[in-house]
């Protein structure tokens, strides 16, 4: 995308602003947030030093639906999870609720074995090896997993940025709803900005084309809007959208009529700027609570919205 993102501080600074509510939590998650967004590029030297090979992204395969790290081991890939366990789990134990587990998630991210075990299953989606984990490691499987998912998602970003986008180069490159790189679903999707021509300032597109995130490996890919990324329908009456106001400045929810599903989503025509997904998505928060008034399923179950 051509237009420079906000950062993070930046982003939860006007959320806060226009949301005053939700400054405690917010401030209470932006430590973390923010060393979150720079881990990637301290990570990204690591990976030829680890001499991880990174598969080939394949058309034909990504035609199938197979997402590029489908069936793909980390292994080799630990010094890359130490370094941002060392940096991020100091913040996680921070959060509130979340410092008596710190002894049990320190010794388990100690644990070249287990760690890596539970790491896969993030790509594999085989939650038997995370339950072993939490049964050994005795914490509740919902906290290991956010830990699990904090902890690896930068080390997945690097890898990512190692690519330029193949997803996105046609239409026809990746047409499903989970993420191309890593396979979750996204956690916030956006419409993008209208596109001007710099020099001759003519409009060169309307905009309003669907980006997805993924929260995990930060990866982006463009969707149809039509279509619904979790049960994959797609026509007219499918997709609806819920606003919680006339001034929303964009934010709604993008929800599935035929299977409840919802995505949030940010329409950045009617933004100022361009935000950071991650903490947008965070600040989107007050939607998650009127999604789930609605009996609607977050697509991407995230710490903040498992009501
Ligand atoms: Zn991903
Ligand atoms: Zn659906």
């Amino acid at each position: 995308m051509a237009e420079s993102r906000q950062t993070v501080s930046e982003t939860l600074a006007g959320i806060v602003e226009r949301r005053p509510v939700l400054a405690p939590v917010l401030n209470a998650f932006a430590p973390l947030l923010e060393a979150r967004s720079a881990l990637p590029e301290k990570l990204s030297p690591m990976i030829e030093e680890s001499g991880f090979v990174l598969p080939p992204w394949r058309q034909e395969r990504a035609q199938q639906g197979a997402p590029l790290l489908a069936g793909a081991s980390l292994k080799g890939l630990f010094p890359l999870l130490r370094k941002s366990a060392d940096v991020l789990l100091p913040l996680l134990e921070a959060l509130p609720g979340m410092n008596g587990y710190a002894d049990a998630l320190t010794s388990f991210f100690q644990n070249e074995e287990m760690c890596m075990r539970a790491a896969d299953t993030l790509l594999t989606g085989h939650e038997t090896a995370l339950a072993e984990a939490a049964e050994e490691t005795h914490l509740p499987p919902a906290v290991l997993l956010f830990a699990l998912e904090v902890v690896v998602g930068p080390v997945l970003r690097a890898l990512a940025l190692k690519y330029d986008a193949p997803w996105d180069e046609r239409a026809s490159s990746w047409m499903q709803g989970f993420c191309p790189v890593c396979g979750s679903f996204p956690s916030i999707s956006y419409l993008d900005k209208r596109v001007f021509d710099e020099k001759n300032a003519f409009l060169a597109g309307g905009g309003g084309k669907k980006h997805m995130h993924c929260a995990l490996c930060g990866t982006e890919w463009h969707f149809r809007r039509g279509a619904c990324p979790s049960c994959g329908k797609e026509g007219s009456g499918v997709m609806e959208f819920l606003r919680e106001s006339e001034n929303s400045r964009g934010e709604r929810i993008d929800w599935c009529t035929k299977c409840k599903s919802y995505c949030p989503t940010v329409d950045l025509r009617e933004c100022a700027g361009t935000p950071d997904m991650d903490a947008m998505a965070l600040g989107m928060m007050h939607m998650d609570i009127v999604a789930a008034q609605k009996g609607l399923t977050p697509l991407k179950p995230s710490f903040w919205n498992q009501f």
